[in-house]
């Protein structure tokens, strides 16, 4: 494939994405043709040498792995680790009020989101629902509603004068409701029509829906930009790029038929809060998978140690690009320039889990792979953010790298990137998976 096949695919790939739950779901049938094995976390596992399984943790997390043919306790799991979840809105439970006929959804803010970027946008809904069936079973669904349903209209700028010289601010309480409906005096309340609205557009009925958790997306799919196209754009680039960069380097046919060592792609829920969960990195999800692969693969009770001390984890999340109109937010000597390969990232603080042996190891993987790479810091007096590197780092006590490829307006519903960035990292990344 050519760097724009790699990120038209990234950009399919994120059309089908609206939310955590349907990237799990997107990954699942991605990975059909490749002979994958689920395994339940309820029963126990038999695992060959050689073989292909994954392991999804409530929806919206997945770990895949390949077995090597020589155990994990003797060559280590080579790790690729992301996150499937981006920041937003998610619905409230009792979600809808009206005003003047005005039906509107109350939000909570999900994570970090550029709110203003929310304004104006087509937005809908999508993620998962839970309810009976007519013998009263409880069942869960995935639901997407793909027409555009909803919307954070701007104030106009006559009632907002200041705006240009004052930024878009919206009240985080008061003014985030997204307008869903005009309503008749006999369709109130709203909250029974939009629960009706949402059970028939999840071909359910109303009586049986129980619960959800409901993300809002934007409708607007992917696009190439710039004057060569050198450019895309999409929501939840941050960090579904990473996902499929990490996910097409292990389904290369080269990766999958040469495995000598246990090659591991964890994606995870929750990083954009804190993933403190039990599907998120801070959780027992990728401890748990790699200790039962220890298990299944040695009787030595030092197995999962050796294995830990063995392994070495990629923490790809996306990276700051340096935007000229934005000069002075970058530290000047650190900018990173889209398109020039993927950003090693360091914090001495350990925001990032980079240090000089996991960088070299990295950087000999980019010289190998051919591709060019960069170095990037965070100005001193700008707080960093941080990645599930760190984290599932420390819970695993595997030497890990931080690593990215740049790009622009992290957070905003509709970021940007580099369409060479995009297949640098995977060949990178495939480079790693066949060390
Ligand atoms: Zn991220």
């Amino acid at each position: 494939m050519s760097a724009k096949q790699y990120a038209q695919h990234l950009l399919n790939f994120i059309d089908e994405s609206p939310s955590p739950w349907h990237a799990v779901a997107s990954i699942e049938s991605a990975i059909q043709a490749f002979q994958f094995v689920r395994l339940d976390e309820t029963v126990k596992w038999q695992l060959q040498a050689g073989g292909r399984y994954y392991v999804v943790r409530d929806d919206s997390s997945i770990v895949l792995f390949v077995l090597g043919r020589s155990a994990p306790s003797e060559s280590g799991f080579k790790i690729v680790g992301a996150h499937t979840d981006s920041p937003g809105f998610r619905i409230r439970p009792n979600a809808a009020t009206a005003s003047n006929g005005i039906a509107r959804l109350g939000v909570e803010i999900y994570g970090g989101p550029i709110l203003a970027t929310f304004t104006d946008r087509d937005l809908s809904l999508a993620g998962r629902v839970s309810h009976t069936d007519d013998q009263g079973r409880l069942l869960h669904k995935s639901v997407r509603i793909d027409q555009s349903l909803l919307r954070l209209p701007n104030l106009a700028i006559h009632l907002n004068r200041g705006v240009n010289e004052d930024g878009l601010k919206l009240h985080k309480q008061n003014e985030l409701f997204l307008l869903f409906a005009q309503l008749t005096a006999d369709q109130l309340p709203p909250q029974p029509y939009f629960v009706a609205l949402l059970a028939q557009l999840a071909g359910i009925e109303s009586e049986q829906l129980l619960s959800w958790d409901l993300a809002v997306y934007d409708t607007q799919k992917g696009a190439f930009w710039g004057a060569n196209q050198e450019f895309y754009a999409n929501s939840q680039i941050d960090n579904l790029a990473s996902c499929h960069a990490g996910l097409q380097a292990l389904l290369d046919e080269d990766v999958l038929n040469s495995v000598e060592g246990t090659l591991v792609c964890a994606f995870f829920d929750h990083e954009e809060i804190g993933s403190r969960s039990h599907v998120g990195a801070a959780g027992s999800f990728l401890t748990d998978v790699l200790q039962r692969v220890s298990i299944a693969t040695s009787s030595d009770r030092e197995a999962m140690s050796r294995a830990s001390a063995n392994s070495f984890l990629i923490s790809a999340d996306m990276a700051h690009a340096y935007h000229p109109n934005f000069a002075s937010a970058y530290e000047a000597d650190h900018s990173v320039i889209v398109n020039q390969g993927p950003a090693i990232k360091f914090n001495a603080n350990r925001r990032y889990s980079s240090e000089s042996v996991s960088t070299a190891h990295f950087i000999r993987w980019c010289k190998e792979a051919d591709i060019p790479y960069q170095r990037y810091s965070h100005r001193s007096d700008l707080p960093c953010g941080s990645t599930i590197g760190p984290i599932a780092s420390a819970k695993l006590g595997i030497r890990s790298v931080d690593v990215g490829c740049p790009m622009w307006a992290m957070h905003s519903i509709r970021e940007s990137a580099g369409v060479q960035d995009h297949e640098y990292m995977i060949k990178v990344l495939k480079r790693f998976f066949s060390d």
